[in-house]
């Protein structure tokens, strides 16, 4: 809520205006970011230094937790990306005093879901990136695509010169909102912008019909994105003739807010304006900032459609509680109050807006999504074993454990009313403890375990070398990279062995042909342990669970559960922390989780370090921070770092991956930025810009400056869905090199010049080095600020 009033009132601050659009100058990459202390532009800047306090945060001593590591000091530079605000899309719009028709689209006449088939875009989406994106925004969408591609039936293809096609770029300002270019409507609409229908016909009889046509529809991007406020002229809806731009500016470049914008595209209008709205929130309009109402108007259900499914709270599309309000109280009160900290979140798609997408465009698969299993089904998904002793078993329970199912596990029963719930059902809100039941309603328990079945393989009683193959049905995945994710309970004898197989089918190998991609022995015993295998399968495949009795005595075995495939790559590191909520309970705010340190695939050596309690100046969050670390490759790698990305994904633990709504947050090393006090690369060697660090065995290694934020997740949210279970949280964590994307996106070979010349006239605030620039780094060539330092 302060956050919300410190925006009110930044958006009133003269300093905190965005800036102009850059003028079209050749500058240098290196020389046109302003060497700022976080990299953001003078408008963010402004923001940042009237409403944020980024103070050196110091970590209590102490010692070392299993598999995670904690120290005392942390670096005074740690860069916090939202400038320490839970920033929403609508609250960086108006800080930018962008007066958007529904806080993020411009647009007139529209419909929540447009009905008519006109409207729909083609299932594949032709996108193009602008180079006014920056690094990280343009890996954010390339992400969001993928979740697109795993849980409906859309995808996006590189623009390839189709009439209609989706523009990105980033606004000349912190924003993000979604916007239709029309041409059918230029004509009338730039007289609407100003322009004089005689100044027209002037300029009609100096130019062709084909050149006037694009000067005009220049001459109206040029107006509408220096005139933003105005939106009586555009067109609303998803699917338009010709190109429709989108912005992911500053503080946007977060996945569920880019799959909010995707979705506006796509012909969604907020959830809290649909014609029924008023059935389930009550807007308080006295809260409202003064000529921001029309934000809050409903469409009618004849041009609006609900698609059949009840309004939805856990929408991406919903605003949050505090939308455009004045002071700290909430513009939207839920009818049901246990839904107030539900509104607005953009982790990502609920179950709800992807029943609408796939209704709205017919979808019945999606073109990533192979196979989920949690083996509740006594078909157990179709998968089959070869006749003969032993065999894998379906079950509830196994004496030697696992006592219950991953599936089930700590899911929580809500009772309406405390009359309803029996006596030792704990009452919310209370302190998190090991064990309590996180519900969404004010009394909540946990049911007990066994709720669910898995897959066990006894090795207690299966003979030294017996074996038992349980395999998937025929499986079709995109040829390429698979991921196979799935939850392994290992309670047998260390040489026991896991084999996991695909069988592959072509025309030569009928009967098909194995593939072992990993052999799984020992590890963690005595838990469901989460198993990340990438596949590379070209054609139609099972997947082979071989497991194999060992020599050494066995009092258990292997057990399975929440299988899921998809045709995605594998996040590259687990980061687990065990008993979270015991670690709430006793970490302070202001102390930070470490993670180990990982390896990428480009040799980098990093780790995670997360405030459980909250950095001490934002309480009742999670922060989280991105860390360079030294590492064995060090020396024939690249300083500073360039163009990593950095994705830290925490999980939900949902059995089916398309329910998963993981919160994600992604950081890019940038080569260019510079330390706050000018003197060093932000991103250079951790032996040369970081802090030691000393092990509890004596060892040490060098931590780079961290880079994340300190508003990752409200603790609302992080005891909401699945996020913690059994007690133990999961970040997927991943570092990619995306230095390709420094190149601009090939322009289509079909497309003509003058389309193209125009398209770059008005989209780049100035022309980007090219990647070889950017990929050798001189340290002869250093930005001005280094040299004056
Ligand atoms: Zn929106």
């Amino acid at each position: 809520m302060l956050v919300a009033a410190s925006l009110t009132a930044s958006s009133r601050d003269i300093s905190a205006r965005p800036t102009s659009p850059s003028p079209r100058v050749v500058v240098p990459r290196r020389q046109r970011k302003a060497p700022t202390e976080n990299g953001h532009t003078a408008a963010v800047n402004g923001a940042h230094n009237r409403f944020t306090n980024l103070g050196i945060h110091h970590v209590s001593a102490s010692g070392v937790v299993t598999g995670v590591f904690r120290r005392a000091f942390i670096p005074s530079n740690e860069t916090d990306v939202d400038e320490g605000h839970d920033w929403d899309i609508f609250d960086i719009n108006q800080a930018a005093e962008l007066d958007l028709l529904e806080g993020d689209i411009d647009m007139t006449s529209g419909r929540n879901s447009i009905i008519g088939d006109s409207y729909r875009w083609p299932t594949t989406i032709p996108y193009y990136l602008e180079d006014s994106l920056e690094m990280n925004a343009k890996g954010v969408i390339l992400k969001a695509f993928d979740q697109y591609r795993l849980k409906t039936c859309i995808d996006f293809t590189p623009w390839n010169g189709e009439k209609n096609y989706i523009s990105v770029f980033k606004g000349s300002g912190p924003l993000c909102w979604f916007d239709t270019v029309n041409h059918k409507i230029l004509s009338s609409s730039i007289q609407d912008l100003g322009v004089s229908s005689s100044a027209l016909s002037l300029l009609s009889s100096y130019l062709n019909e084909r050149t006037y046509r694009k000067a005009v529809q220049v001459l109206v991007q040029v107006l509408v994105i220096s005139r933003l406020d105005y939106c009586n002229s555009l067109l609303a809806g998803n699917q338009q003739e010709g190109k429709q731009r989108l912005s992911i500016g500053n503080n946007c470049d977060r996945l569920g807010t880019v799959e909010h914008e995707f979705l506006h595209a796509l012909g969604f209008w907020h959830e809290q304006s649909r014609a029924d709205r008023d059935d389930y929130v009550n807007i308080m309009w006295d809260r409202i900032e003064p000529g921001k109402e029309h934000n809050f108007k409903t469409y009618d259900d004849k041009v609006s459609s609900a698609l059949g499914v009840p309004y939805d709270y856990g929408s991406v599309m919903h605003y949050s509680k505090t939308s455009f309000n004045i002071g700290s109280e909430p513009t939207i009160v839920t009818n049901i109050p246990s839904f107030m900290d539900v509104i607005g979140q953009r982790m990502g798609f609920s179950a709800s807006d992807l029943t609408k997408l796939n209704r709205l465009y017919n979808c019945t698969e999606s073109s990533t999504f192979v196979d989920s299993c949690d083996f509740k089904q006594e078909n157990i998904c179709g998968m089959i074993q070869e006749p003969g002793n032993p065999k894998w078993e379906q079950s509830r329970s196994v004496s030697g454990g696992p006592q219950h199912d991953f599936t089930a596990m700590g899911q929580c029963k809500v009772w309406k009313d405390a009359a309803a719930a029996p006596a030792q059902a704990p009452t919310a809100p209370t302190a998190p403890t090991a064990g309590q039941c996180w519900g969404a309603g004010a009394l909540a328990a946990r049911l007990p375990g066994g709720q669910g079945y898995f897959m066990h393989f006894s090795t207690a009683s299966a003979e030294p070398g017996q074996q038992a193959s349980l395999e998937s049905r025929w499986l079709y995945p995109k040829p390429g990279a698979q991921c196979l994710q799935f939850f392994l309970h290992n309670t047998g004898a260390a040489d026991d062995v896991l084999n996991i197989w695909v069988r592959e089918y072509d025309k030569a190998t009928p009967s098909g042909k194995l593939n072992l991609f990993k052999s799984i022995s020992g590890g963690v015993m005595g838990s469901w342990e989460l198993h990340n295998v990438d596949l590379n399968v070209t054609q139609k495949a099972r997947v082979v669970f071989q497991a194999v009795r060992g020599k050494s005595p066995s009092s258990g075995g292997f057990s399975l559960d929440d299988i899921n495939l998809s045709s995605t790559k594998c996040p590259q590191h687990v980061w687990r922390i065990r008993n979270i909520t015991r670690l709430m309970a006793t970490t302070p705010a202001g102390e930070k989780l470490y993670s180990p340190r990982f390896l990428s695939p480009a040799g980098y050596s990093f780790q995670v370090g997360a405030y459980l309690n909250g950095r001490s100046d934002r309480q009742g969050y999670m922060g989280l921070y991105f860390h360079l670390t030294s590492g064995p490759n060090d020396h024939n790698l690249k300083w500073p770092c360039p163009w990593q990305q950095a994705t830290m994904a925490l999980m939900d633990q949902h059995s089916d991956i398309r329910e998963q709504m993981n919160m994600h947050r992604m950081v890019t090393t940038d080569p260019d930025k510079v330390s706050s006090d000018g003197t060093e690369y932000y991103w250079d060697d951790p032996r040369k810009v970081g802090s030691k660090v000393t092990q509890s065995d004596g060892s040490f290694y060098y931590r780079g400056p961290g880079t994340g934020t300190s508003t990752f997740i409200t603790h609302s949210r992080l005891r909401s869905r699945q996020f913690i279970k059994g007690d133990d949280a999961f970040f997927l964590l991943s570092l990619d090199d995306i230095s390709d994307l420094l190149l601009p996106q090939p322009l289509p070979r079909s497309a003509d010049y003058a389309e193209a010349s125009a398209i770059k006239a008005v989209d780049q605030d100035s022309p980007q080095a090219t990647a070889s620039n950017h990929m050798e780094h001189p340290t002869k060539d250093l930005p001005s600020v280094l040299i004056s330092a």
